[in-house]
């Protein structure tokens, strides 16, 4: 049950669900969405897990990468092709793919039948990006970049949307509110880590808010995703954080995989090999299963 507050504007009152956001909102205690993205289903036993590289590097990198978390049980290929890169400075590898990226997941999808989720921007790009992904994903940078959470919902696709990394629960389901107004019904909330004073390690930028994860079932209907992957920057907490997130509820789980992580174009720190992503498979499955659901 959501707590009547005293000051409103930071956590969720009784009011806030019926005026706020009466289409996120649960209609009843038991009110969960379950819902099929290319025949995959959220929101029910399955715990769907998306996993490939931070950013698009080639074609041969997304298609190797395609192949390999197929074969190890993924459900969907992730991978940025527009991204939104911290600092304006790019090199040679550090460089966004762009149109090329989208038709090289294309390939990626055509040679392995994996469905796809990468970010969109810019409204601009919309149309040529659906026509590849299954599932929009709206990153932390955009979660209330309100016109463009309009824009994608008209196009009916399947929306991820990534919690800012300082924005409260309220102000998450608010931008939510925005996609289902539309009429698309298809919502995946995504934690991916807040911006604390501390993280435990200086190069980690945000700390996993694992308790958002029941929080936010208390009060919303929508399927969450956790992304251990962007919330931790460093490869050996993923796999213990991915546990963690399973066991508090999370209904599905995106990771970051690369063929050499230690060369990955971007955050080369937090990706996982092909190996540890097969381990990581069967270990979250286990969890999985000690909470009722499965992984496979
Ligand atoms: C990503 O998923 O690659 C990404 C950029 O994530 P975020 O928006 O959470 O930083
Ligand atoms: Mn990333």
């Amino acid at each position: 049950m959501a707590i009547e507050n005293k000051a409103p504007g930071k956590d969720i009152s009784e009011e806030d669900l019926k005026t706020k956001f009466p289409l996120v909102a649960k209609k009843s205690a038991d009110h969960s969405s379950c819902f099929s993205v290319a025949g995959v289903e959220f929101g029910g036993d399955l715990i769907p897990v998306m996993a490939g590289p931070n950013m698009v590097e080639s074609e041969q990198l997304i298609v190797e990468t395609a192949q390999a978390v197929k074969a190890r049980g993924a459900h969907f290929l992730r991978g940025g092709a527009f991204k939104p890169l911290s600092f304006p400075y790019r090199s040679e590898k550090y460089t966004e793919t762009r149109e090329q990226g989208i038709a090289w997941l294309k390939t990626a999808k055509q040679e392995t039948g994996i469905p796809i989720i990468t970010e969109v921007m810019e409204e601009r790009y919309i149309d040529l990006i659906a026509d590849v992904a299954d599932i929009l994903q709206i990153g932390t940078r955009n979660m209330q970049n309100y016109p463009l959470l309009t824009a994608v919902a008209k196009t009916g696709k399947p929306i991820m949307l990534k919690r800012h990394y300082g924005a409260s629960l309220r102000d998450w389901l608010g931008a939510a509110e925005y996609v289902l107004v539309e009429g698309n019904e298809k919502v995946i909330l995504c934690e991916r880590g807040v911006s604390v004073a501390h993280t435990h390690r200086s190069s980690s930028r945000f700390l996993l808010d694992l308790q958002v994860i029941p929080a936010a079932k208390e009060v919303t209907h929508l399927p969450v995703v956790s992304d251990p992957s962007h919330a931790t920057f460093w490869r050996p907490w993923v796999e213990p954080m991915a546990l963690a997130s399973i066991a508090a509820g999370a209904d599905a789980i995106m990771l970051e995989v690369h063929p050499d992580p230690e060369n990955s174009a971007v955050d080369p720190l937090q990706a996982i090999n092909f190996e540890a992503f097969k381990a990581l498979m069967a270990s979250m499955n286990k969890v999985a299963q000690a909470v009722d659901r499965r992984v496979k």
